[in-house]
């Protein structure tokens, strides 16, 4: 895991179905929080426990969860994650988020429910969440219409979700095959200009810090080759 400032890259590999998978969920920190953002696919209780605990976080000290979509694998620890703290870990996701979680309403792409989680506070466009020197919240529909990327204030680092991916360093648009409506993401995209980025830490593909602000506007612009 990478050590960016108050923010840590958790790298999660796993074996899904006998196919090598890795995403890269984060960790936002200070002396107050320890906020998990996304949760890997079900059944990751443990490696998330044993990648946290490598880095010096035990499961205790986790304090929140953001999810950032409702996708299976961002989604899928969540109720794991919420039973092994007794309730006790605070749960934030955008409102429209919050009945995929809590199994309300099929999840758009699997068409099934979710098991039942918790939302504790329903996130919205815009939202400056006071932790961890601040987190802004921006609503990036596209890839899901519920989708929502993370501005971390102090590192200048964005958390993209699957808003953005990328490949061996290069910031790539959302994967067109699980993106249902890309010109909406590519507009959410436009919006990503307006920040001052350092390092984006994309879920499938890792950290970005390489001409970031010339790559958003090449994707913006539908120029998607590599360099
Ligand atoms: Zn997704």
């Amino acid at each position: 895991m990478a050590a960016l400032n108050g923010i840590k890259v958790v790298k999660l590999e796993m074996n899904a179905g006998g196919n090598p998978f890795v995403v890269h969920a984060s960790l936002l920190f200070d002396e107050h929080e320890a906020i998990l953002v996304d949760t890997g696919i079900p059944g990751q209780l443990e490696l998330i426990r044993n990648t946290l605990a490598e880095e010096s976080f035990p499961f205790e000290k986790l304090t929140k969860i953001i999810i950032t979509h409702q996708d299976q694998d961002h989604i899928g620890s969540l109720p794991e994650l919420v039973a092994a703290s007794e309730g006790r870990l605070v749960v934030m996701a955008h409102e429209l988020t919050k009945p995929y979680i809590l199994g309300e309403v099929p999840l758009v792409k699997s068409k099934v429910l979710a098991t039942p989680s918790k939302v504790d506070v329903t996130l919205q466009d815009g939202d400056v969440l006071p932790y961890c020197g601040g987190i802004q919240v921006i609503f990036s529909p596209g890839h899901t219409e519920d989708h929502i990327c993370l501005y971390h204030k102090p590192s200048k680092t964005l958390i993209s979700g699957d808003a953005l991916m990328s490949q061996d360093g290069v910031l790539m648009p959302p994967n067109s095959s699980f993106t249902l409506d890309m010109n909406t993401a590519l507009k959410s995209v436009a919006k990503l200009l307006e920040l001052d980025i350092e390092t984006i830490i994309t879920y499938h593909g890792g950290v970005c810090t390489d001409r970031i602000k010339e790559r958003l506007a090449e994707i913006v612009d539908g120029k998607n080759t590599m360099k």
